[in-house]
């Protein structure tokens, strides 16, 4: 069957500086990925290029089989990728109902519309009057995930969900995954903590300097292994 999504050896610079290096991600239809890997290996530079931020200088990223070359990072949302991007980037003055509602706005019809996101996330429907500024840290996570759910997408990109927040508040963000992989939602999802990745990731695959250095089943992979696939250390 062909995967949902394919990052075919794809080459990604910065200028002059070269990020990924011949890589290849491959995540099957309903399947959950985690990128896992130290600062800089490449983890955010790989979502970005699937969400068509960046362009590949070689390779080709294809979604159900069909290249997106070309394809603008706004109209990868019709064609079903929606991001929550590292920082969150919330509209610090929007509301918090306000900034769910620009997820919808260039998406598909399908599962996800207010009401389920507020299902999904309560502390987030008891706030969706406050502007985004004034919730806190997981809460605003809860926003991004949410703002990205509302495009509905087939693929959805979830980018250091953890970064800053508390291991509890980590901990109840990713409860809400197994909600979401029931709508039949497939999921890439970057992650420095190891431990997060693997409870929730169907497979991981560990980037070291924009190449993979370890890749297999969460429930099966090796914990020395992958400690020293995630720091360089042969
Ligand atoms: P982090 O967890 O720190 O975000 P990462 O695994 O997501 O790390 P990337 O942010 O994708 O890694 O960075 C990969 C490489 O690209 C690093 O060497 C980094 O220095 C470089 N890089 C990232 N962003 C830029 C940029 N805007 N300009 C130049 N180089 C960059």
């Amino acid at each position: 069957m062909t995967p949902l999504l394919e990052v075919d050896e794809v080459d990604v610079f910065y200028g002059d500086v070269q990020a990924l290096f011949g890589l290849t991600v491959t995540v099957a239809q309903g399947e959950t990925l985690a990128v896992i890997g130290a600062n800089g290996g490449g983890k955010s530079t790989l979502l970005k290029t699937v969400a068509g931020v960046l362009r590949p200088a070689r390779g080709d990223v294809r979604l159900q089989g069909t290249s997106l070359r070309g394809v603008p990072a706004h109209r990868r949302v019709g064609r079903g990728i929606a991001m929550s991007p590292e920082g969150r980037r919330l509209f610090p003055s929007l509301t918090v109902e306000e900034n769910l509602l620009v997820g919808a706005h260039s998406g598909r019809p399908g599962p996800w519309g207010l009401a389920r996101v507020y299902e999904l996330f309560p502390l987030v429907s008891e706030r969706r009057a406050r502007p985004a500024a004034n919730l806190s840290g997981g809460e605003q996570q809860a926003v991004a995930i949410g703002r990205a759910l509302m495009a509905n997408p087939e693929l959805l990109l979830l980018d250091e969900v953890s970064l800053g927040l508390a291991p509890v508040v980590v901990g109840q963000l990713y409860a809400a995954l197994p909600t979401i992989t029931e709508q039949g939602t497939t999921v890439l999802v970057v992650e420095q903590d190891v431990h997060q990745a693997l409870a929730v990731a169907d497979r991981v695959q560990c980037l070291l300097e924009g190449r993979t250095v370890l890749e297999g089943p969460a429930a099966s992979v090796d914990m020395a292994a992958l400690s020293a696939a995630y720091f360089g250390v042969s």
